[in-house]
């Protein structure tokens, strides 16, 4: 296959499709589409046959992918009892298996902490129920303590920022506003399947907007270097959003997910700022 386009940075195979959590910052919210929440707003549970999540892994080896690899999207990977197995699973063929997690699961059960903190190479914990800085700091010395072996980081509620699918809220860190003529990287950085086999293009295309089909009827390699995929990521790497509507509408700065460790949000802001609209960009 002609490799048209740079490898994914990291993979995302969501296990299955709930959340014990209902956050006001959180996409799945605000998605009654029936794929995570019912158009009542009751929680759809579904999770992703082993088999096709084992053949994924399988994909993405033989692809000469070696970089971290995750099992959630929206969706909190510590309720499927699979999570152990599968991070060693991706482990044993040479990816580099992390977590995110609201914690709920791990917090009162020590041999799991134990084992996650063994298999994953790092974990992120959302912490949303701080009520004050010190709680904040015994929060993180909390979980230090309960995943010792692995590399902690947090993800806190006072920075969250807009989302597509999420309103503004002014417990939001940032306003939401678009970037009309700005490039976007975040789909060269990640390969995303949701539970039931969909592609989705970036972490916002959570009602298949794109259409790049389902990973359970062609083959990861063949929806990453297919023509539609290679030509819609090029257009973003122009500046052109406002060829897509779920782009054009987008609250992701061009500058987000820099693979940096945690590069400073004021600086980011700043870079954001700089960004001049690519020539010839709509
Ligand atoms: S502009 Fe937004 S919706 Fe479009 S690819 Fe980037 S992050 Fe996704």
């Amino acid at each position: 296959m002609r490799r048209t386009l740079p490898m994914f940075k990291k993979l995302i195979i969501e296990l299955q499709s709930n959340c014990n959590r209902d956050c006001f910052f959180c996409s799945r919210r605000w998605d009654k589409s029936g794929k995570r929440l019912g158009p009542d707003g009751k929680r759809i549970i579904r999770s992703m046959p082993t088999e096709s999540a084992l053949r994924i892994l399988d994909q993405a080896s033989s692809m000469g992918f070696r970089g971290y690899t995750t099992f959630h999207l929206f969706s909190e990977p510590f309720l499927d009892k699979r999570i152990i197995e599968m991070a060693r699973e991706a482990e044993k063929r040479g990816l580099r298996p992390y977590e995110h997690t609201n914690g709920d699961v791990l917090k009162h059960n020590d041999a799991l902490c134990k084992a996650a903190a063994e298999v994953f190479e790092y974990i992120v914990v959302g912490l949303y129920d701080y009520e004050n800085e010190s709680e904040l700091a015994e929060e993180k010395r909390f979980w230090r303590q309960k995943l010792q072996g692995t590399r902690v980081l947090f993800s806190e509620v006072g920075k969250v920022t807009p989302r597509t699918l999420t309103p503004y809220d002014p417990r939001m860190a940032e306003n939401k506003k678009t970037y009309p003529g700005c490039f976007c990287q975040e789909p060269l950085l990640r390969l995303i399947v949701q539970y039931d086999g969909t592609i989705a293009f970036c972490c916002e295309d959570m009602k298949d907007d794109f259409g790049f089909g389902s990973a359970f009827d062609a083959s990861i390699e063949e929806i990453w270097y297919s023509e539609r995929h290679v030509r819609i990521v090029k257009d973003l790497k122009q500046g052109l959003r406002g060829k897509y509507p779920l782009c054009a509408g987008c609250p992701i700065p061009p500058i987000h997910h820099t693979g940096l460790p945690r590069i400073a949000r004021g600086l980011r802001r700043r870079l954001t700022s700089l960004i001049k609209k690519p020539r010839g960009a709509g």
